[in-house]
């Protein structure tokens, strides 16, 4: 599956086990082009993203947009906003965080660019404020970090949400998508199914942490042990997150209590 020509990327030097090979970082439009997500502020990574707006004929950078705030997603934007002249736009929910955004936006907003338009879609879970940007005339989503290429995105809690993380996901099943590019990661052309795969994926382990709970395990370590059978040291916190925010799920949903520092199942069903 071939990216349109009003699209391209440029992977910010940021390898790392969460970034995975680095941020992706888009520019979309012709001649008009908006700029999603900005790793580094760095003059190599400006560079980069530059040179990606010349190559596709794209003649000034209108405007910056942030799927969220995450340092890797915005950490070059005010930069790229300095050298390039572009307004900057940040969700409602974050206005101010960088300091020197020049406008927001909210759910189902249209912002142009060259030659079309994407539609904000708020979609908390991974952030609060975490948008992607849907181009209907090609039917392709920017995703950040709520969809990736490979690998599961991160929900971490309070400001992570894994009740909103599947409601993102599931809204997300409505629109009619033929390519998801990802923040982290290779682009998907199979979108339906990766969703699908995507929810599939958390409602297996809520069920793992609910067997966990049958089995009397209670605390978020112990459960994590139990599920993550031999996860790397480096991903243990990220796993015991991911826990933490089924149970949370769970609580809202009247299915746990918690006493203390321990999970009970409140009613079983
Ligand atoms: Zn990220």
């Amino acid at each position: 599956m071939a990216t349109p020509n009003h699209i391209r990327h440029y992977t910010a030097n940021n390898p790392g086990i969460m970034t995975l090979k680095g941020t992706n970082q888009y520019v979309v439009g012709k001649e008009s082009v908006v700029v999603i997500d900005v790793a580094l502020g760095e003059d190599s990574n400006l560079d980069g993203i530059i040179e990606q707006v010349e190559a596709m004929g794209g003649k000034r950078i209108e405007k910056i947009l942030l799927t969220h705030i995450h340092s890797d997603h915005c950490g070059g934007a005010l930069a790229l906003r300095k050298r390039s002249g572009a307004k900057l736009g940040i969700h409602r929910s974050r206005a101010g965080y960088l300091g020197g955004e020049d406008f927001q936006y909210g759910d189902n907003d249209r912002i142009a660019f060259g030659g079309g338009e994407l539609q904000v879609l708020h979609t908390p879970g991974h952030e609060s404020g975490h948008c992607c940007f849907y181009e209907s005339g090609d039917r392709v989503l920017f995703s950040g970090d709520n969809i990736l290429g490979y690998g599961t995105a991160v929900i971490r809690p309070p400001d992570g949400n894994m009740t909103d993380y599947l409601q993102s996901l599931e809204r997300l099943l409505g629109f009619n998508i033929s390519l998801i590019l990802p923040g982290h990661g290779p682009l998907i052309g199979k979108a339906e199914a990766k969703i699908k795969e995507y929810i599939e994926h958390r409602m297996a382990r809520e069920k793992q942490v609910l067997d966990a709970l049958r089995r009397g395990r209670n605390t978020i370590g112990d459960i994590t042990e139990m599920i993550y059978v031999g996860v790397s040291p480096a991903l243990q916190r990220v796993a015991e997150f991911s826990v933490q925010a089924h149970l949370e799920k769970l609580i809202r949903e009247g299915r746990v209590k918690r006493e203390g520092g321990r999970y009970l199942l409140f009613k079983d069903d």
